[in-house]
């Protein structure tokens, strides 16, 4: 999963709120399954996190995508 800031905010602030959490299909891909590109220096979390309170809020066109992927 890897983090969307908000329009001015810095990916490398480990402050700045995250906006909306998106999954990458690995840790250096910057293109989310809903088609956004992130930010490379944006934070990322392991793809375990998904479903739990770290990765909200989620971004739910990701998260469609995701479960249609999972077995
Ligand atoms: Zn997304």
């Amino acid at each position: 999963m890897r983090a969307e800031y908000a329009e001015g905010d810095t990916p490398g602030d480990p402050r700045a709120p995250v906006r909306r959490w998106h999954m990458v299909r690995g840790a250096e891909e910057p293109r989310a399954l809903c088609g956004v590109l992130l930010d490379p220096a944006a934070v990322t979390q392991p793809a375990d996190a998904w479903g739990t309170a770290a990765a909200r809020p989620f971004c739910t066109r990701c998260g469609a995508r995701y479960l249609r992927e999972v077995p």
